[in-house]
């Protein structure tokens, strides 16, 4: 049973919200996510579907296949994606907003009419290649180098846990064109993914299996100079614009999963007795349950904060950093007490806990780590 206060949710809002569950119910039942994690397959049957629904332009123009849609309606949508699996939330938001968003505010209008359209469409898909084996929070220290050369740029260096790089068509990568410049070196450009001198090798981790991560090696790699997204040197505040968007996202698939395990949880609860009666009429158990409720609540408050105020264009750098951290954390310590719910059933194989637990751990590290958000937090907190 769907756990549902949907107060501040505009008609339009609840029909998206129902549409997806009802979408992602259809194309993607339970017990084929389970199995889909147990292989490590892609979710590609939702992925076509969210596309054939138009979902993957919603935050875009019109003009570019978009619907033109708020944040609020974004949050709105990832929240409900991420509750039905987290794993097409991420799917989804690597290649629809985290990359497309850098050619969306930073590219040219050249390069956003040729990518948009097809990103949408769910023609081409798109990683996102920062972080490295050296650089990970200290994103100024990147090695990867491009050359000028000519009409086209010579790209060579190493990345580290490209979500999706796998199935993708084409790269975002970060790299340096002033290798000793720190921020002041770093250019942003559109890869194709499938050229020779660009290796893709999957890497095994604790979770978020279907969306998987993958090192990606980038071997003299050459790349149009068109397809420079914005400026040489300038590709720091590139990353910096497009970051309070990736971060809403995150805390959105954190509110949308912690509600995902609450309700499971709660499910399970009601139907597992000891000592003759159910677990949930326990009030050690019931607590358990309160405190995921206000930790899923306090994520949702947070984040629909974060998009009222970018739709509303205020700033809200510190705001999405404490929903970031509000969200993430919350989605881990639910999938915990809920696995402490569980008992034994929770830690084995056969139900869906275990992947909750798996899965939510990384949102507390990718995106910026909390740590890091909490820097930027006291940043700004001027202390
Ligand atoms: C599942 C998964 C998917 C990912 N997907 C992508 C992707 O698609 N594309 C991509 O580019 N990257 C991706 N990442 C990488 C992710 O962004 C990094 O893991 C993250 O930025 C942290 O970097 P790091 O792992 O190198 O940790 P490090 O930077 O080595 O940090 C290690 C620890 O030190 C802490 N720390 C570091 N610096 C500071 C500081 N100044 N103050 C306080 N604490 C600090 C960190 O918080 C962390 O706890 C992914 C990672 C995971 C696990």
């Amino acid at each position: 049973m769907e756990t549902v206060n949907l107060f501040g949710l505009t008609p339009e809002q609840r029909m998206i919200r129902e549409s997806i569950l009802d979408l992602l119910g259809r194309v993607l039942p339970r017990e084929r996510i389970k199995a889909m994690d147990k292989a490590c397959e892609y979710p590609a049957e939702a992925y076509r579907a969210l596309a054939d629904g138009g979902w993957m332009g919603l935050l875009y123009p019109e003009k570019y296949g978009g619907m033109g849609g708020s944040y609020k309606d974004f949050a709105v949508l990832v929240e409900a994606i991420a509750y039905h699996y987290a794993g097409v939330a991420q799917a989804y938001l690597v290649s629809a907003i985290y990359c497309a968003s850098h050619i969306f505010k930073n590219g040219n209008e050249a390069q956003r009419a040729q990518f948009l359209p097809r990103v949408i469409r769910g023609e081409a898909k798109f990683a996102l290649g920062i972080s490295e084996p050296g650089a990970g929070s200290d994103v100024a220290s990147i090695e990867t180098r491009a050359v000028r050369r000519g009409a086209e740029y010579v790209i060579t260096g190493q990345k580290l846990y490209t979500t999706c790089a796998h199935v993708a068509d084409y790269l975002i990568v970060v790299a340096k064109t002033r290798p000793d410049a720190g921020q002041a070196g770093i250019s942003i450009f559109i890869v194709d993914a499938r050229q020779p001198g660009v290796t893709i090798r999957p890497m095994d981790m604790l979770g978020r299996h279907t969306s998987h991560t993958n090192e990606v090696f980038l071997d003299n790699v050459t790349t149009p100079a068109d397809w420079l997204i914005g400026e040489e040197n300038k590709g720091w505040h590139c990353l910096m614009a497009c970051l309070n968007v990736e971060r809403l996202g995150m805390a959105a698939v954190g509110t949308g999963n912690s509600f995902k395990v609450l309700d499971y949880t709660l499910d399970y609860a009601r139907n597992r007795s000891a000592f003759g009666k159910p677990i949930s009429k326990l009030q050690s158990i019931q607590h358990k349950l309160a405190d995921m409720r206000i930790m899923a609540e306090n994520a949702r408050l947070l984040t629909y904060r974060v998009a009222e105020l970018i739709d509303n264009g205020q700033p809200c750098v510190l705001e999405t950093s404490m929903a970031k951290i509000v969200a993430t954390d919350a989605n881990f310590n639910c999938a915990n007490l809920g696995l402490q719910i569980m008992g034994g059933a929770g830690y084995t194989c056969a139900y869906d806990m275990e992947m909750f637990f798996r899965d939510a751990r990384v949102g507390p590290i990718g995106g910026g780590s909390n740590e890091i958000q909490r820097n930027i937090m006291a940043k700004l907190l001027d202390c």
